[in-house]
């Protein structure tokens, strides 16, 4: 049975300072993910804390919130057969160093905090993030 969905993925600032925007983007192409909407943006503070408000009560909330608002982003719509849990497994692990082999965060990411893309977890939560760079 055809399950099509739609997922918010972010090239997050460290990769897109390091220029690897393009090159993550035809990684999402090859494994046959369809980019629907993009754009490159910077948050302010309050719009990374509104953002990743499911961690505030987390010890690294501030550092986060700080980070994602630190640079530029790019974020996306990506689209295709179970795309939640097809980009979770192609981003891996939070952590570059406990990621799998083939992996976008073992590629790429650099550090738990600067590991280089961020995925929706759960369908419900797909369609809140999409809505909150995308709607109007
Ligand atoms: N994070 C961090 N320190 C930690 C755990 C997470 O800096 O100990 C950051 C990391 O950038 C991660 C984000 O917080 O991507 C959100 O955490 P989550 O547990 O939701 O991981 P993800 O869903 O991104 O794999
Ligand atoms: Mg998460």
């Amino acid at each position: 049975m055809s399950n099509l969905e739609q997922t918010l993925s972010i090239i997050k600032p460290d990769a897109v300072e390091r220029n690897l925007s393009e090159e993550i983007k035809q990684v999402f192409k090859n494994n046959d993910f369809k980019i629907l909407k993009e754009k490159k943006i910077k948050l302010e503070k309050h719009e990374a804390e509104k953002f990743y408000q499911v961690h505030q009560s987390k010890p690294f909330y501030n550092d986060l919130c700080t980070y994602l608002s630190s640079g530029a982003i790019v974020v996306m719509i990506l689209e295709k057969e179970n795309a939640v849990l097809d980009n979770r497994k192609l981003m891996g692990a939070t952590d570059p160093l406990k990621a799998e082999n083939g992996t976008l965060r073992k590629k790429y990411g650099v550090s738990i905090d600067k590991n280089s893309v961020h995925g929706s977890d759960s369908t419900e939560n797909a369609k809140i993030e999409i809505d909150f760079f995308f709607k109007n």
